[in-house]
């Protein structure tokens, strides 16, 4: 098996892939039924919730995209200090709304103080964050952020990605009073790609009512009436939901402290290598994520050399994204990866730079 030590999608246990070869059921029969009843009831732990996950067949961006059509008639407060946070956005200017950008530069976090002095300049019903921006290694604080947004403003909805960092990062989301927390299979969970979760509040839910034109395939609404009946409007990615039953019980026996004690002291590994190494982070001390860094590629490091060394060894990493790619290189240390996986790569790392600077 190949280790993928970047953000997504990522290695999946085989025993979790092979659950999804299992006999496709009718979505309308009680037999199916009770595996997403089982299903979604399970995933609230990973949100901290006790308000309702919906399972929906699309990436997580679908629920960027969910969200901002729910949960504004106009407009939207759009925090942005990455590339994921950008494309959130982007879907919010694609679907009409008014749109405001709070922007800081991409090494820095947006902050609790910044997002107050926009909440109390004008008025916003829902505003966006990202907490684990997987394009720079640097997460949000978002507790202290929705802390904020609830003296500025008590009603604007408080909407948070947390895709590559469910399931590897704690979020609370009732405990931090936020609306809506989405995230894709394809990162944390170690699910193949196709299946975005989106945990919404009660009250973000009654304001989604008052909304006109939500769509069809993301109008919450409608989802929210069949999933009282463990259903779907259209045909759900059934092989997914077989693979998440079984993951989310592997996760839970791992236990959700243990899984994120795991993830973070492999942060620290690879973050303290770097620094030893002489290498620049990304994301300053403080804000650094802990499921995936980010890393400034030296000048005479070549990424896509490095990789085909790598990958002999069964091993990958991932360049920059977006306007960082060439820039910065990213190693994820999230889903099924422990820590001999890290010091594996580490010492491979280690072997191909210490040629590359004897030469
Ligand atoms: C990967 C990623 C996305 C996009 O998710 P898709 O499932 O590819 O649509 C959005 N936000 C963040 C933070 C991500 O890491």
């Amino acid at each position: 098996m190949s280790r993928m030590f970047v953000p997504g999608p990522v290695d999946v246990d085989p025993q979790v892939a092979a659950l999804q070869t299992r006999p496709m059921l009718p979505h309308r029969s009680k037999e199916f039924e009770e595996i997403f009843h089982r299903a979604a009831d399970k995933a609230r732990q990973l949100f901290y919730t006790q308000y309702r996950v919906f399972l929906v067949t699309a990436s997580g961006s679908g629920l960027h995209e969910a969200a901002v059509r729910n949960f504004a008639r106009e407009s939207v407060l759009s925090c942005v200090n990455g590339a994921f946070a950008n494309r959130w956005y982007e879907a919010a200017v694609a679907n009409g709304k008014q749109v405001d950008k709070l922007e800081t530069p991409w090494e820095q976090p947006i902050t609790p103080e910044l997002v107050f002095e926009a909440l109390k300049k004008k008025h916003y019903e829902m505003m966006t964050v990202v907490h684990n921006e997987t394009s720079t290694g640097l997460q949000n604080p978002v507790r202290e952020i929705a802390v904020a947004a609830h003296e500025a403003s008590p009603d604007t909805l408080i909407c948070v990605d947390a895709v590559s960092s469910l399931g590897g990062a704690k979020i609370e989301m009732d405990a931090w009073g936020l609306d809506m927390v989405l995230a894709s299979t394809q990162k944390c969970l170690a699910l193949p790609p196709g299946l975005a979760l989106g945990a919404v509040s009660d009250r973000a839910m009654a304001y989604a009512e008052t909304v006109p034109h939500r769509g069809w395939y993301f109008d919450l609404v409608r989802m929210e009436k069949h999933r009282l009946k463990d259903s779907t409007p259209a045909t759900p990615a059934l092989a997914l939901i077989y693979a998440l039953d079984y993951q989310l019980d592997r996760i839970m026996s791992e236990g959700l402290e243990a899984r994120f004690a795991r993830h973070s002291a492999m942060a620290r590994r690879v973050q303290s290598w770097a620094e030893q190494r002489g290498l620049e982070l990304f994301a300053p001390p403080d804000y650094r994520s802990q499921t995936v860094t980010t890393v400034r590629t030296p000048p005479n490091l070549d990424i896509t050399e490095l990789n085909r060394y790598l990958l002999q060894k069964g091993m990958r990493i991932a360049n920059g994204y977006g306007a960082l790619k060439g820039k910065t290189f990213r190693i994820a240390h999230m889903g099924e990866i422990q820590m001999a996986d890290v010091e594996e790569l580490l010492a491979a790392m280690d072997a191909y730079l210490d040629e590359l600077l004897s030469v």
